[in-house]
């Protein structure tokens, strides 16, 4: 199973998804709702921290593109 990532299924149309990054100048997280004040993201109650970079860094996670279904697919593993 060592090339799984190379033919992650859209769980969409099942299609190859295209492997990347989600770059950032900040660090990502998903928040459970979007906040008007622009805060350290690990500040927000309930938030999950995607990618481990320290603030001053260019962020990045993995993910996963399908063009086709205009979805991307985020591992934060
Ligand atoms: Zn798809």
């Amino acid at each position: 199973m060592e090339n799984h990532v190379q033919n992650f299924k859209c769980p969409f149309c099942e299609g190859e998804m295209k492997k990347g990054y989600i770059q950032s100048g900040t660090r990502l997280a998903w928040v459970p709702r979007v906040s008007k004040a622009i805060i350290e993201p690990s500040f927000i109650k309930d938030s999950v921290l995607l990618s481990k970079q320290s603030r001053f860094l260019v962020s990045n996670v993995d993910a996963y593109l399908c063009e086709r279904c205009k979805k991307v697919v985020l591992d934060y593993s």
